[in-house]
């Protein structure tokens, strides 16, 4: 009976439970992470052709009080998943906008802008709309200094409900970049359509530029395009000099990675950045 029992197929996977129970686990810790403010937000350089600071990209970290400082991958797909990235995504729009706020106040000569970025489920949401607006207008900040940074699995989406809450949020000023740009599916005239500012390429062509042609091909191809499409672009993950340089001699004028700066907290980019 024993040998019977061994072969039948096994619908109980421990392996799969503990997956389950992690899950539940984590999605319970990260409610409360919301509530005892264990969220907080780096800061990575974005820089122009002369290496100087012309924006900033907030990115996500969960401080943990047990585990620490916590990167952004492990637990946004399970925020999705669960919705919980409708209070976290309002979260870090509130803190990032404060942030700028009180940097424009601090350094008042600094022409900085802040790129925030939202995922598929955050956008869609009736709420964003208002969202974006109370946490600009709550925080006093510039919506002209605002970028949000889409990514192209919003394809998925109607494409005229996504042009129309675009529109409405660049009626308040806020610029949009379109984030990971060639990873997605977006076809030509679906990007032709999007009124966006910046498209920003993604940091897997970047990566490979020195030994790849493909990617320094496609890295080319993105630039031109975005060139013909009017759009500002922006190279992510630039780590050394050769990267640079390629990017610059082919007509990229922004940048942002290692090379210049990794993600850090506000008071570290305002000592080395801002002061
Ligand atoms: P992303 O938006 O594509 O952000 C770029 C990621 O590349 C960041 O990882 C950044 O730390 C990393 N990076 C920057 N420069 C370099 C470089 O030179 N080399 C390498 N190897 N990596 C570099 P991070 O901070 O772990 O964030 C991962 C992803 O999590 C982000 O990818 C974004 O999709 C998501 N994310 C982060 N913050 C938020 C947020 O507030 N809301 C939402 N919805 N997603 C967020
Ligand atoms: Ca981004
Ligand atoms: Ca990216
Ligand atoms: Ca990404």
């Amino acid at each position: 009976a024993k040998e019977k029992g061994r072969n039948r197929i096994c619908f109980y996977d421990p392996l799969m439970q503990e997956n389950i129970e992690h899950k539940t686990t984590m999605e319970h810790e990260l409610r409360m992470a919301l509530s005892k403010e264990e969220l907080i937000l780096f800061y990575q350089p974005q820089v122009n052709l002369e290496g100087k600071i012309v924006g900033v990209e907030a990115l996500l970290r969960w401080n943990h009080p047990q585990k620490g400082l916590i990167p952004p991958n492990t637990f946004i797909p399970l925020a999705e998943e669960t919705g919980l990235i409708i209070p976290v995504g309002s979260w870090v729009l509130h803190r990032a906008c404060q942030q700028l706020s009180e940097w424009k106040k601090d350094f008042p000569h600094q022409p900085l802008h802040l790129s925030i970025n939202v995922s598929a489920k955050q956008f869609q949401e009736a709420s964003f709309y208002e969202t974006v607006a109370n946490a600009i207008a709550l925080s006093g900040s510039d919506a002209g200094s605002i970028k949000l940074e889409l990514t192209e699995s919003l394809i998925l989406d109607s494409i005229h409900e996504t042009i129309a809450k675009i529109e409405a949020l660049r009626l308040l000023g806020v610029g949009f970049s379109l984030d990971d740009f060639g990873t997605g599916y977006s076809s030509l005239s679906y990007l032709k359509r999007l009124p966006l500012d910046e498209l920003k390429i993604d940091q897997s062509f970047v990566r490979d530029i020195g030994h790849d042609n493909n990617d320094a091909m496609i890295v080319k191809t993105i630039i031109e395009m975005a060139h013909n499409f009017d759009l500002d672009v922006i190279a992510e993950g630039v780590e050394d000099k050769e990267q640079f340089n390629f990017l610059m001699e082919n007509g990229c004028g922004l940048f942002q990675g290692y090379l210049f700066g990794k993600p850090m907290p506000p008071e570290e980019l305002e000592r080395l950045f801002l002061a």
